[in-house]
């Protein structure tokens, strides 16, 4: 250990400490510095931890001292792929400089990010040129490449393309196949179990957990940044799915190894489409299973169809291989495999007949005709997390910018703590380095402003262009719905002087693009779209939302925690709705202050924010931008901005 490293907490962060030195523009924060040391008495006494970070706070650099001193292996999980870049690239090697501490560190992405030697092989040994532009440019960096990271390709290849490459696990016969030896995932995932730390994305991490890890090395501590996301991927990880995308993957793989009679496909083709055709008899984008009743008869066709599949490759499958494998083991595995992912489909079908207090099974419509997904997740994936992460870790440490509920206090993480099956955990709420009062406003719409009410669209037009008109543009303005987008937008639309784009005009990263690159831009879009955006500087200087952001009641994973939290007796809307929708909230205001130069407004046209008790609750959760009741009070805050 470097004598650097050997300091407390507070040294390594104080004014001209090892951070101090090595960094020029350091700033010593109070909140950091504890944020730092309470997540390291969890590692030492074996508790977990929850901070609240906000932007400006530097959580990466509070995490990553106790990390990378502990000596303990430490698995790091974010949500985004920017925020691993920066650990990687940025936050990391400035730690171990600052500590003069070596430390092996290993980004490892999950299996289809790489590219399968054997599956290249295999396809160069059928073709002799390339079936297409994108392969040939596939097949030209295959031969150039030293990790098989797809990332490092130029362009994103279509799915159906890549999955002819990748190292998809339900391809892979492991250390059966030729080219074990060399392989790319293998290799990264043997670097990982050297590795003093490990980062890694939620999906990875939870999917993991889901297989009992099979896929991370055993670590001592897990660190998840960006944990509001945590409970979607884990449910994702949980959740299993049957769609025509999955049906059709697995009979790709089957026929690429195996001479399958036709009647099966046949089966299996007529058994899809009744099941779309079904899905479709029901109105919505994402519907309880239960509300169609039809769907259960045509999955039990297809049921029959997959058993059929089944007991015939039980008995055919040597007789049926397309090419000699290259070992016994190998053919056999693969046999394995290809059984695998048929019970699974079985499985996936048995499991949306379990009752609603042990699965939520549900529908999902994507964009695009005939596109359908029939999902089942567990009811209870707070009760799996406790077991198979809190309980089996040392230490847990949960961060993000947005996951306290209240304001500092015993109540400020139980919307996350129960949500995620976590019971006991050190708990602190760092305090923000911006000065809200003075860098923020929040504007309310007058009470008679209610989404609810057929005119509310023509009675906030006027708001909206004002508050536009008093930012100059440079606004993010967001819906609950496409419906109440255009219709806001239909009224407002002449009378911008500003450039003003909708989503959906452009593809989401090349939308944030033209906000970015152009002065005084507009965007109208969908209350989803400010998660993980990050626009620095005043172009982005007003934040409208047009009604509480409280999740739909109707979505069926809502619609089973709501059950959930019923049945204790306790209230749903006090402990999920409210505190969902101050989550929400508080990421508009990240989205607008990012650094202490940062000015913004946010404003929400729901008057019902002022007019009823659970309005106060969440307003008073946020952070204390100061209330203007009058927008002209607004002229001289962006004023100063000129
Ligand atoms: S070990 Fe698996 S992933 Fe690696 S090259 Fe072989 S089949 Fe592909």
């Amino acid at each position: 250990m470097s004598a650097a490293s050997r300091e407390s907490i507070e040294a390594i962060f104080a004014p001209g400490g090892p951070l101090a030195r090595t960094l020029a523009d350091f700033e010593p924060r109070p909140g950091q510095v504890q944020m730092s040391q309470l997540i390291e008495r969890g590692f030492l006494e074996s508790a977990h931890t929850i901070v609240e970070a906000g932007t400006g706070v530097g959580k990466s650099l509070a995490y990553l001292v106790p990390a990378l001193r502990s000596g303990k292996k430490v698995v790091i999980s974010t949500a985004t792929i920017a925020l691993q870049e920066q650990l990687v690239h940025k936050d990391i090697p400035l730690v171990l400089r600052a500590l003069d501490i070596p430390a092996r560190v290993e980004l490892l992405k999950g299996r289809n990010q790489y590219l399968c030697r054997a599956k290249l092989d295999r396809m160069r040994a059928d073709r002799l040129v390339a079936q297409s532009g994108t392969m040939e440019e596939i097949w030209a960096w295959a031969d150039r490449t030293e990790t098989g990271d797809r990332s490092e390709l130029r362009f994103a290849p279509r799915a159906d393309e890549w999955e002819q490459l990748d190292a998809d696990a339900d391809d892979c016969v492991g250390e059966f196949c030729d080219r074990y030896k060399d392989c790319y995932f293998f290799a990264r995932r043997d670097a990982a179990r050297f590795a003093d730390l490990v980062v890694v994305n939620h999906a990875l991490f939870f999917l993991d957990l889901a297989l009992g890890g099979s896929l991370l090395p055993p670590y001592d501590f897990a660190i998840l940044d960006e944990a509001h996301q945590c409970e979607r991927w884990a449910s994702a990880a949980l959740t299993a799915t049957l769609s025509p995308g999955t049906i059709g993957r697995m009979m790709r793989r089957l026929h690429r190894q195996y001479q399958i009679p036709a009647e099966h496909d046949l089966a299996i083709d007529e058994g899809v489409r009744g099941l779309l055709q079904t899905l479709a008899s029901v109105p919505g984008e994402r519907y309880p299973l239960a509300a169609n009743e039809k769907a259960f008869e045509a999955l039990e066709f297809l049921q029959q169809a997959f058993y059929r599949l089944e007991n015939w490759l039980v008995a055919n499958w040597q007789a049926a291989l397309k090419r000699p494998p290259s070992n016994v083991e190998e053919a056999e595995r693969r046999r394995e495999i290809t059984l695998r992912a048929i019970l699974g489909h079985q499985a996936t079908i048995e499991r949306t007949s379990l009752p609603d207090d042990e699965a939520i099974s549900w529908v999902e419509r994507f964009e695009g005709e005939g596109r359908y997904a029939v999902n089942s997740a567990p009811f209870a994936v707070a009760d799996y997390l406790r077991t198979a992460l809190f309980q089996r870790t040392q230490s847990v440490v949960l961060t993000s910018a947005t996951i306290a509920t209240g304001p500092a206090g015993p109540e400020s993480f139980q919307f996350l703590k129960s949500a995620l099956g976590l019971d006991e955990a050190q708990e602190y709420v760092a305090p923000s380095p911006f000065d809200y009062r003075t860098q923020a406003r929040l504007y309310v719409a007058p009470r008679d402003c209610n989404p609810k009410s057929p005119d509310f669209a023509e009675r906030v037009a006027p708001l909206v262009e004002e508050c536009l008109e008093l930012s100059r543009g440079r606004a993010f303005v967001l819906f609950t719905s496409y419906a109440r987008l255009r219709e806001v937008h239909e009224v407002v639309r002449e009378r911008l002087p500003y450039p003003v784009k909708l989503q959906g005009e452009l593809p989401r990263a090349h939308l944030i693009d033209w906000f970015r690159a152009t002065p005084n831009a507009v965007l109208f879009a969908t209350a989803t779209f400010w998660e993980g955006i990050d626009v620095l500087g005043d172009q982005l200087s007003c934040v409208v939302v047009d009604r509480l952001p409280f999740p739909s009641p109707g979505d069926p994973l809502v619609a089973a925690r709501l059950r959930a939290i019923e049945n204790e007796g306790r209230s749903s809307f006090d402990e999920f709705m409210i505190p969902s929708a101050i989550v929400r909230l508080k990421q508009g205001f990240g989205r607008l202050i990012r650094s202490k130069n940062d000015r913004g407004l946010l404003v929400l046209l729901d008057g019902r924010a002022t007019g009823m008790r659970y309005g106060e609750t969440i307003l008073r959760a946020l952070p204390a931008a100061r209330r203007v009741e009058d927008l002209t009070e607004l002229r001289e805050f962006f004023r100063a901005d000129r």
